[in-house]
């Protein structure tokens, strides 16, 4: 990867280092943080005119952050789903896209909808079934990866796939929303683009909606970037000061939840009444190798079965107290769902639930989960 620098000569950052000190304004008397510019419009000069032609400073403090973080070129937009589109959007008509099975249900449906208007030819290959993979490269147009996967953390083989010979043209896209740049980077991996939802780990608080795909190549970045301006999915401006300020904590934040979900996984995985404990991190994992030898960490969410089935989970969900009965996930307080109540999903196990850990005290977690399963 090149090195994280400030300026051309500045001193290579470590990547805790990149993430306080990128984006920032850096003349004399101007305020250290990038501030939310309030503007659609601007006094013509050399470049900017429009926001949603030529973007603001605070987008561009977001993307010169994340552009960093992933070793390529930042394009934010209004969130995740708005950041996937637009990675659809640079596959020509009738062009064949290969998705994972298990994948995020927004992009899901959205492949599906253009699979049914005949805009693109989608058919769904296992997450963990290389050899399928490497069979899809050699006619897709578009392979979409997302690893680990959701809501089943099963592992896709990224440099495998990137290596494998694929068609003149064909892109190969990552979700990282769940490693997140700091558990692994898909570009350096050989990937052409990388998909985040900010909404999650960037931020990191529950408090915006915000989605940032990164490309390989200035080209890339150019075609994202115009495809943002045509279709208006450009992201507001408190949002990305947000998300901006979010990024400021991640490495601590990550570090934080993902010790807590490695220790809460061994302990729920002791537990009689929870069947087939899911987390990268436990060896009982079937993808765990794969896991240590791509991930520079694990991650914080936990999945899990409840004996008893979608009573039993609901009831569980329900009854702790400290972890919070709601969706989404990458947030500093822990969350917990039943995968199969939401829309979409009923294919999965009733009483399968994800849960993702945040930053409380281990203990106070324990103690919850030791409460609600009585
Ligand atoms: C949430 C999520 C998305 C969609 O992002 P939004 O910001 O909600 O639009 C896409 N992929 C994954 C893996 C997600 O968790």
């Amino acid at each position: 990867m090149t090195a994280l620098r400030l300026k051309p000569n500045a001193p290579a950052l470590q990547t805790e280092s990149w993430l306080v000190a990128a984006g920032r304004p850096a003349a004399p008397g101007d305020p250290l943080n990038a501030p939310p510019i309030l503007a659609s419009n601007f006094a013509f000069d050399a470049e900017a005119g429009y926001a949603r032609d030529d973007g603001t400073q605070t987008w561009r403090a977001l993307e010169a952050i994340v552009g960093g973080l992933e070793g390529g070129e930042a394009v934010a937009f209004s969130s995740g789903m708005a950041a996937a589109s637009a990675v659809l959007d640079l596959i020509p008509c009738g062009g064949r896209v290969a998705l994972p099975e298990d994948c995020y249900q927004g992009v899901a449906t959205l492949a599906q909808q253009a699979h049914e208007r005949g805009h693109l030819v989608v058919h769904r290959i296992a997450t963990a079934d290389t050899p399928a993979w490497l069979a899809a490269a050699r006619d897709a147009d578009l392979l979409w990866l997302e690893s680990p996967s959701n809501p089943l953390l099963r592992i896709a083989d990224l440099v495998a796939i990137c290596k494998a010979e694929r068609k003149p043209g064909a892109l190969v896209a990552v979700d990282n929303t769940f490693a997140t740049p700091l558990n692994q980077q898909p570009l350096l991996l050989g990937a052409d683009l990388v998909v985040h939802s900010a909404t999650k780990f960037f931020g990191g608080h529950s408090d915006l909606l915000s989605g940032i795909a990164v490309g390989a190549t200035q080209d890339l970045r150019h075609r994202l970037a115009k495809c943002r301006t045509l279709r208006g999915a450009t992201p507001g401006a408190l949002e990305s000061y947000l998300t901006v300020r979010g990024l400021r904590t991640l490495a601590l934040r990550l570090a934080a939840a993902q010790e807590n979900a490695a220790e809460l996984a061994e302990f729920l995985a002791a537990r009689t009444t929870l069947e087939r404990v899911r987390y990268p991190g436990l060896e009982s994992h079937p993808d765990h190798a794969l896991a240590k030898r791509q991930l520079r960490g694990f991650g914080t969410i936990v999945t899990f079965e409840v004996a008893g089935g979608a009573a039993a989970a609901d009831h569980l969900c329900k009854s702790l107290q400290l972890v919070r009965h709601a969706t989404s996930l990458g947030a500093v307080e822990s969350t917990i769902e039943r995968r199969a109540a939401i829309p979409g999903q009923e294919h999965l196990p009733p009483g399968l639930v994800r849960l993702s850990v945040g930053i409380e005290s281990i203990a106070d977690l324990q103690h919850d989960f030791a409460q609600a399963l009585g």
